[in-house]
């Protein structure tokens, strides 16, 4: 049986700026499960960052109820919060943030650190993983000395490193040329594929959105419509 990795009940994210009142999210209901992989598309503005980091606990709803692991969020204090989600999502996001000074290896074994491994353990882990996306020759690199898709690829790497239960993307291309974010979506793919991993992306293409499984369509912090791509129907027959 699948279980349900991320939910999300009538999630209200309201920022108040002055007299201005935007409704970032505006009654959101989403499930994500195991083994899925979902995009979240939209027009800028529409709240897809927003849903993201409120589902992946950056951000804590105005309203509504969360729950990772079918845990309620509502009842985790800070830092609980923040132990449930460094063990549980790995993430991925458009501007890479890698520590520029520290090398692939290190940038990779940092969230390991947060998750109380070892250092022996860390090293293994780190180079295994980036050895799993590609850059086994580029361990003691620092981010200055690699391409923009090298980056993305280490950001995947430490995602990757801490087996989280689902990888959060939020426009994992946006920075790169067609051909090196090609090589991060096909890398995306194959995690999705071949690991089983649990994947969740936003983005405001509808060709890397139709990617996934499933596509939520947000539009003024409400879903629009949600869509089922070929892929999962292929998938299924
Ligand atoms: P998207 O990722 O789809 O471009 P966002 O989730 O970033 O959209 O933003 C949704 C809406 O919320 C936008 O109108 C944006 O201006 C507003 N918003 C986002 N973050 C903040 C913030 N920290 N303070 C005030 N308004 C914000
Ligand atoms: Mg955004």
């Amino acid at each position: 049986m699948q279980s349900i990795v991320l939910e999300g009940k009538n999630l209200v994210k309201t920022y108040e700026l002055g007299d201005t009142v935007v409704n970032a999210l505006d009654g959101v209901s989403i499930q994500i499960q195991q083994g899925e992989f979902v995009s979240i598309m939209g027009p800028s503005g529409s709240g897809k960052t927003t849903l993201l980091d409120t589902l992946s606990c950056l951000l804590r709803p105005t309203r509504g109820e969360l729950f990772v692991n079918q845990q309620p969020v509502s009842e985790m204090d800070d830092s609980t919060l923040a132990q449930v989600r460094g063990k549980t999502i790995g993430f991925v996001f458009q501007t890479f943030n890698l520590i520029p000074r520290k090398t692939a290896m290190e940038n990779v074994m940092l969230p390991l650190w947060f998750n109380g491994i070892p250092r022996n353990e860390r090293a293994r882990i780190a180079s295994d993983m980036l050895k799993e996306v590609g850059l086994g020759d580029r361990l003691h690199h620092k981010p200055t000395q690699m391409s923009g898709g090298q980056r993305q690829r280490v950001a995947i790497a430490r995602a990757l490193a801490v087996n989280p239960d689902v990888i959060v993307a939020d426009e994992p291309t946006g920075n790169l040329d067609t051909i090196s974010g090609n090589q991060v979506l096909e890398l995306i793919d194959d995690l999705h594929q071949k690991k089983k991993k649990t994947i969740l992306m936003v983005t405001h293409e509808t060709d890397i959105a139709e990617r996934a499984e499933r596509v939520i369509h947000l539009r003024d912090g409400k879903i629009e419509r949600v869509q089922t791509t070929n892929r999962k129907k292929t998938a299924r027959s």
